[in-house]
């Protein structure tokens, strides 16, 4: 509750921004206070997570208005196609930075999420697919391929979170929950607490969430609080000079498409094909009603016993951030990625495709902690010397699910505060690079 201290002026614009030297007496209603305005662009997984955690983290007294922007709407971008697989680990470095945060807080934003869209009348959770729901707690397995995919793996399993445990175990147990599966290393990796999620689902029952809030918190009667959100395009950056306190820019690949971002943030692009597979009605033989989603060199996200999504492809340096799919695209998507899932899963065959849909990546740089997300101010980067205004929270590679629940609470609490240190240096530092 970092904001409650501080107190507010009037600029010379009427917005209210931080200010040392004025002070609100307590007797002062909030109501009559104008209200702070942020601007968050982008309503993917990082937006949503920033502006869940703006109304969550902000003093209940404070006046608050949030502006969403999008230009497509809620999972427009990448978060919209994504495989929807969590979970804690990597399979190229020994422990993810930070696993434990980003796991926990990732699970209570999901499982706020989900109360929110159960509580809500209008929620429509399309009982078709996924059988209905947001998260399903299928697990995770991976069997490993290489020697050297063991090896990582093994380290893995013995350095596990206890609240994601990974359970090594044989070819036998491996195909007691999927039969048929390959298991060339006679060892499999089992997550049985990692998740699949519904990733549109998610995203707006994350929303009815943020919505829940500033009802709650309204009708508290200490605080006003607005939420819009804005089906618009943001051109430039600089076109919402003078609206906002702060500007918060979580529009994933596009971030680097922004005139004043362009060239001078470390982001490289990469697309990604996702196929969706169905079991023809003729096959009698489903995949397990509870069985967990496959890794490997392909993966394999089940929806349900006769649907599953898999993924994905890497197109690196594309700037096509268009979800549709060609049929020359699609094509090549499944020449790449079905030998690899077969490779696995050889019970593959017996499914169809019906469509590809597909995300354009925002990759961050390599740091000796691995691909982290870059956050913080970038008030220099856009050309502004006044407070801390500009954010970017993006870079959120191909683990945006993990990532944005603790990372978008530690964003939220900076431009709250307007201090960059809250965020950890290791998110940071990305700017003393460029
Ligand atoms: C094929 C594929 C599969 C994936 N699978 C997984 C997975 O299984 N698990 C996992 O954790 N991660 C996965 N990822 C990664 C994950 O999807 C991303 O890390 C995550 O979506 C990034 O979220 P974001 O909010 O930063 O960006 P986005 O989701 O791209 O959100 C940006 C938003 O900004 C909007 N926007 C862009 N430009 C503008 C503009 N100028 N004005 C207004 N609005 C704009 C877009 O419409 C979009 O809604 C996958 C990615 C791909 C491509």
């Amino acid at each position: 509750m970092m904001a409650q201290s501080r107190c507010w002026g009037l600029n010379s614009r009427g917005i209210s921004t931080p200010s040392p030297f004025l002070c609100l007496s307590s007797s002062t209603s909030s109501f009559s206070r104008p209200p702070l305005r942020y601007a968050v662009l982008g309503a993917g997984f990082a937006g949503l997570s920033v502006a869940f955690h703006l109304l969550s983290e902000s003093a209940k007294e404070l006046n608050l208005c949030i502006d969403i922007y999008d230009e497509i709407g809620i999972g427009g971008g990448a978060s919209g196609v994504s495989g929807g697989l969590i979970h804690p680990y990597s399979p190229k470095a020994k422990l993810l930075w930070r696993g434990a945060e980003c796991w926990n807080e990732c699970l209570r934003l999901l499982s706020t999420a989900e109360t929110a869209a159960m509580c809500s009348d209008d929620f429509d959770l399309g009982v078709s697919d996924f059988h209905g729901l947001i998260v399903q707690k299928r697990g995770i397995l991976r069997p490993a391929v290489s020697m050297k995919n063991l090896l990582l793996l093994s380290d893995n399993a013995r350095n596990c979170l206890s609240s994601c445990r990974i359970e090594t175990i044989d070819k036998e147990a491996a195909q007691n929950l999927v039969p048929d599966l390959c298991v060339p290393f006679n060892t499999a990796f089992h997550m049985p607490q990692a998740v699949n999620i519904h990733p549109q689902r998610y995203l707006q029952a994350l929303y009815v969430a943020c919505e829940n809030l500033v009802k709650e918190q309204s009708s508290s009667g200490i605080g006003e609080k607005e939420l819009h959100l804005h089906k618009k395009s943001v051109h430039k950056i600089l076109d919402l000079e003078g609206e906002y306190q702060a500007v918060i820019i979580c529009l994933g690949a596009k971030a680097d498409m922004l005139p004043e971002l362009a060239g001078r943030i470390p982001l490289r692009t990469c697309r990604g094909v996702v196929a969706h597979l169905k079991l023809p009605d003729d096959i009698r033989e489903e995949y397990p009603e509870l069985g967990p989603s496959i890794l490997s060199d392909a993966w394999l996200a089940i929806q349900g016993p006769r649907s599953l999504y898999m993924g994905s492809t890497w197109e690196w340096k594309s700037r096509n951030s268009s979800p549709n799919v060609s049929t020359s695209e699609a094509s090549k998507a499944l020449e790449e990625l079905l030998p690899k899932a077969y490779a696995i899963y050889p019970d593959l065959k017996n499914w169809t495709f019906t469509t590809a849909r597909a995300g354009l990546r925002a990759m961050p740089p390599l740091t000796p902690h691995g691909s982290l997300p870059l956050l913080g101010c970038v008030n220099d980067i856009v050309g502004e010397n006044n407070g801390c205004k500009y954010w970017l929270f993006g870079g959120l590679g191909a683990r945006g699910l993990l990532y944005h629940g603790w990372l978008g609470k530690l964003m939220a609490q900076a431009v709250l505060a307007c201090n960059e240190q809250l965020i950890p240096s290791e998110l940071t530092s990305w700017k003393k690079r460029i």
